[in-house]
């Protein structure tokens, strides 16, 4: 007979030998961060602003272990308009959230998720630079090290993966509150376990958290399956404007677009994975222009062209597939430099 998950739904989960290995972390790094933490009463989590599921799901993971061990915990992200997106509200430990002015100045340790440069933290550059300690946790290849201690892998399909290791090497266990939080940062950046980075590992992690009871169903309908009506419009502007030249394709939606609608900007997140669908195009990009007036640009390859390397020497970075950077030009300027730099790395058209 098959048990039933929920069975197990509040039994903590502890790690075998077999969770606790691989990975491109030196051991003596993972010794290093132990010891940190261990020292520490108080510790300050961030995450990389405009927060994505990875960013925050690994964070508040991570604070819930901490907290368990007794530690007081802040976390943030370093947005002027400091908001969690919608698609993340149902994330469990939002209490630990602090607003960028009432965290730390002067953090004793600090622990970063998924911030893959200094420029990502926003707001808290300053807080970052006066920190004690500050452990990086990250799987950007691009990820500079900011830090004084880097727990970095660009093999990891997830930061989520990550904190999911600094957990079990904590000696903490898994819950069903951290299992959400893990599952969003997985789930996320593996674009729903269909990027190559979806490796058995990965599945297995998920089988791990899913044991917890959580309800896949209700996440993923919370991530992908519902938008305010205003949504609908917005991206049908956005399509309407789509441009395929050469096997790239690109779009672009203004502050005007969504003004028209009521449509706040974190909302247009899922814009990208229908326009990369196009069959024409290897690469796909589209620029959204935020409450400043700049320009976010997301980029996606399908696998021949370096989008990563192309947004790093754009100012911004990513990863190989899939990566972004801010522009304070035109549409046309930054689409004419995103051509030069995606011609520079390289990327042939054909096949
Ligand atoms: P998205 O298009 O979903 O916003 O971002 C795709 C990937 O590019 C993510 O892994 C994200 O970390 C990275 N990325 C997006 N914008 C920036 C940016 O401005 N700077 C850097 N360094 N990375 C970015
Ligand atoms: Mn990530």
């Amino acid at each position: 007979m098959t048990p039933d998950v929920r069975d197990r739904a509040d039994r903590p989960f502890r790690a075998d030998s077999r969770t606790v290995t691989g990975g491109a972390i030196p051991e003596a790094a993972w010794d290093r961060a132990l010891r940190l933490i261990g020292r520490a009463d108080e510790i300050a989590l961030a995450c990389h602003v405009t927060p994505d599921g990875d960013a925050l799901g690994s964070m508040l993971a991570v604070g819930f272990v901490l907290r368990s061990l007794g530690k007081r915990v802040v976390a943030s992200f370093g947005d002027h308009h400091f908001v969690v997106p919608r698609l993340l509200r149902f994330l469990p430990g939002q209490d630990m959230l602090v607003p960028p002015a009432d965290y730390p100045a002067a953090p004793e340790l600090m622990i970063t998720f998924d911030v893959s440069t200094f420029e990502r933290l926003g707001l808290l550059r300053e807080n970052t630079a006066r920190a004690r300690e500050v452990i990086v946790v990250d799987h950007h290849p691009s990820n500079e090290g900011f830090g004084t201690l880097s727990l970095i892998d660009s093999t990891a399909a997830a930061t989520a993966v990550l904190a999911e290791q600094l957990m079990y090497r904590l000696g903490g266990g898994l819950d069903r509150d951290i299992a959400v939080c893990l599952y969003t940062g997985l789930v996320t950046d593996t674009g729903s376990f269909r990027h190559s980075s979806t490796t058995p590992a990965v599945h297995q992690m998920a089988a791990r958290l899913v044991a917890t009871g959580l309800r896949t169903d209700e996440i993923a309908r919370e991530l992908w399956d519902r938008s305010p009506f205003g949504y609908l419009k917005v991206l049908a502007a956005a399509l309407d404007r789509a441009t395929l030249e050469d096997g790239l394709v690109w779009t672009y939606v203004t502050r005007v677009d969504r003004a028209a609608h009521g449509l706040p900007y974190a909302e247009l997140e899922g814009i990208i994975d229908i326009v990369r669908r196009t069959d024409e195009a290897e690469v796909a990009v589209v620029l959204k222009e935020d409450d400043q007036g700049d320009w976010q640009v997301s980029t996606r390859s399908k696998g021949r062209a370096d989008v990563g390397a192309a947004c790093a020497a754009l100012g911004g970075g990513g990863h190989h597939n899939a990566a972004g950077y801010t522009s304070h030009e035109s549409v046309e300027a930054t689409m004419d430099a995103f051509r030069r730099e995606l011609g520079k790395v390289g990327w042939s058209r054909a096949g």
